[in-house]
């Protein structure tokens, strides 16, 4: 694992005044679950800490780990994740026909993994393609039928697209465009990539449902961006472009999807941006103070989890945390739950026989909770709370408890 950069200018602005605004405990790179052979790759812990930008309001990430070590390995692959494929398939009708791009359009994924948006647009009569840097990911969408060109999307990627298909009519990047660094040269390759009219729909986790939600641990490395509508329309104006539409949806706890195109261009959408803006407004999304008492109140959580697990502990309680993702990381590391957990499970079969990154607690299938009186289940995956108590009820019927850690704590037992 390369170690990290440090940037000390805003991504979007090159602004220099940034302001800390909190600061989370260290963590390896969240999402490397690996064998316990190969665990010491992922045992280094770097800085999380977000930041503020005074002058556009950007909230980010400073510390960059080297994305080739990160990417290159990826396990996850979008379909092993249920929900996704019908959730990019609705996506890619919806998108079409919001548009009314006829078939045969060219549609251009950007970060397009195993290729699942570019199947759901296939499936609606466009042509497409997808830009991959993942090797083995993009050769099997590739012999799927699905052309995608191995690399990140730079300017060469551009050139090759539009050399052997024409310009686009729709791109899109999703969930990606928050962990690129460079975004301004992804704008602006995207941009040249855009046939006259094209438009541009980028989904992404959204900073108004992360303050509002308390998802602070959908913070890690590789997520550099947590964008507001305001922040991405100042810097969409800085390159001549401009947002035309913006959607509410449920994914990831609460993310939007926007349509960018060209200034120039005759609007494909009609919108109201100053709704979107005054609501962040009311939310004070451009005020360090809103984030600090976000982490008061998540600390002052936290405190109280581990006093309960201290009294579970010391009455020899066995205590077993589910969810094994980045996004449990986060928490484990913020909380100071390691010492606890005795073990983790997860219901993702790819993250079974691995152990979490830098701490060496191994992750089994949720069979391996074996429901007694002592049985504890931390649900990490706390967004999914109701889900996973309702399945694994069999835990309270055998007298043991769920701690639900956020985004305030509950005690749930029979
Ligand atoms: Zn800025």
């Amino acid at each position: 694992m390369n170690p990290l950069a440090h940037r000390d200018d805003c991504r979007l602005c090159g602004s220099r005044t940034l302001d800390m605004v909190m600061r989370l405990t260290p963590t390896p790179p969240g999402d490397m679950y690996l064998p316990r052979s190969q665990a010491a790759k992922a045992s280094s812990a770097y800085p999380l800490d977000l930041y503020l930008c005074r002058d556009c309001g950007y909230a980010n990430l400073l510390d960059i780990l080297d994305p080739d070590s990160i990417y290159k390995e990826y396990i996850y692959t979008t379909t092993s994740s249920p929900g996704l494929i019908k959730h990019f398939e609705g996506y890619a009708r919806h998108v079409v026909e919001r548009l009314r791009l006829p078939s045969g359009s060219l549609a251009v994924d950007i970060g397009s993994n195993d290729g699942a948006l570019l199947r759901g647009l296939k499936k609606v009569g466009m042509r497409v393609a997808g830009v991959e840097p993942a090797p083995e990911i993009a050769a099997a969408a590739t012999n799927e039928g699905l052309p995608t060109l191995n690399r990140y999307f730079d300017a060469k990627a551009v050139e090759t697209i539009r050399n052997d298909y024409g310009p686009a009519n729709l791109v899109t990047a999703n969930n990606v465009f928050a962990n690129i660094d460079d975004v301004s040269s992804v704008v602006d390759n995207v941009k040249a990539l855009l046939a006259p009219g094209g438009v541009f729909v980028v989904e992404f986790a959204y900073l108004g449902d992360l303050i509002k939600n308390r998802i602070f641990d959908y913070i890690y490395h590789e997520h550099l961006s947590y964008f507001s509508i305001d922040t991405l329309r100042r810097m969409f104006a800085s390159k001549d472009m401009k947002i035309v539409g913006v959607e509410h949806i449920e994914t990831k706890g609460g993310s939007v999807r926007i349509y960018v195109q060209r200034a120039a261009d005759t609007p494909a959408l009609t919108d109201n941006l100053d709704s979107w803006i005054a609501a962040e407004d009311r939310q004070r999304l451009r005020d360090p103070e809103t984030y600090r008492t976000l982490l008061q109140a998540v600390d002052k959580t936290a405190a109280a989890c581990r006093s309960l697990l201290d009294r579970y502990k010391s009455e020899g309680r066995r205590i077993i945390g589910y969810g094994a993702s980045v996004t449990c990381t986060t928490l484990i590391y913020h909380f100071g739950l390691a010492r606890y957990l005795d073990f983790l499970v997860d219901d993702n079969p790819a993250k079974l026989g691995t152990v979490c990154p830098g701490l060496g607690i191994d992750v089994r299938p949720s069979s391996a909770i074996d429901g007694d009186a002592k049985t504890v289940v931390v649900v990490l995956a706390w967004r999914f709370a109701d889900m996973i108590i309702e399945r694994n009820r069999q835990v309270l019927d055998q007298g043991g408890v769920f701690v639900v850690p956020m985004p305030e704590l509950k005690l749930v037992d029979k």
